[in-house]
């Protein structure tokens, strides 16, 4: 932030992982944030709560549904939408401050999203994240013990319809291994 901006052609491209939720995108990124600072991760505003040992600013800026409506009317969000009845966007002037200072930006965020930052950005490029399979994904979203039987019904809806969507991206990666994933990510930004 507040560094000499590098010319168009050097900016790196945005970048977004995208997938079902429970697919284990938080996990990859938070493997990167780990193994790669330079890595720039835009941190979302959601109405969603939350959960235990998330912080304010590091993993979301929680706002009220008030705070939310603020954010939208006046333009500040990339791309937001609605995702198992929490709405979740991206504040724009954060992201396109470290493109211009040359640091490369990643988006974990929703399908919904992903389709908005295609439409706006034009040379953002699109990674779909997948599960090794479906009865994986399952397990992934039952398992995580913090949500309740309705919310994860709901999320499991939402991972079926995201699945399809995979055609949609420019490239798939199985999430296999959080380190694998994590490398193929780091290739495709041109990190290492
Ligand atoms: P969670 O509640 O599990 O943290 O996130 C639920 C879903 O919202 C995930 O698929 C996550 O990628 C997505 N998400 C997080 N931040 C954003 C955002 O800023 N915009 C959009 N469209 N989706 C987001």
């Amino acid at each position: 932030r507040g560094a000499t901006p590098v010319p168009p052609d050097e900016r790196p491209r945005l970048t977004v992982l995208s997938g079902p939720s429970g697919v284990g995108k938080s996990t990859v990124v938070g493997h990167m944030r780990k193994e790669h600072p330079e890595v720039w991760l835009s941190v979302s505003a959601t109405t969603r709560k939350p959960r235990p040992g998330e912080q304010h600013g590091v993993h979301y800026f929680f706002v009220t549904d008030e705070e939310m409506d603020k954010l939208i009317a006046n333009g500040e969000l990339l791309e937001w939408a609605e995702f198992a009845g929490n709405r979740y966007g991206t504040p724009r002037a954060a992201v396109l401050e470290h493109l211009e200072a040359g640091v490369p930006v990643l988006l974990e965020i929703d399908l919904q999203g992903a389709r908005q930052v295609q439409e706006s950005m034009a040379d953002a490029q699109l990674v779909f994240l997948a599960p090794p399979s479906w009865e994986e994904l399952v397990r992934r979203l039952t398992g995580r013990g913090t949500e309740s039987p309705e919310v994860i019904e709901r999320r499991l809806e939402a991972a079926r319809t995201e699945l399809a969507a995979e055609p949609e991206f420019d490239t798939t990666l199985v999430n296999t291994s959080v380190e694998e994933v994590a490398r193929e990510l780091l290739a495709l930004m041109n990190v290492v």
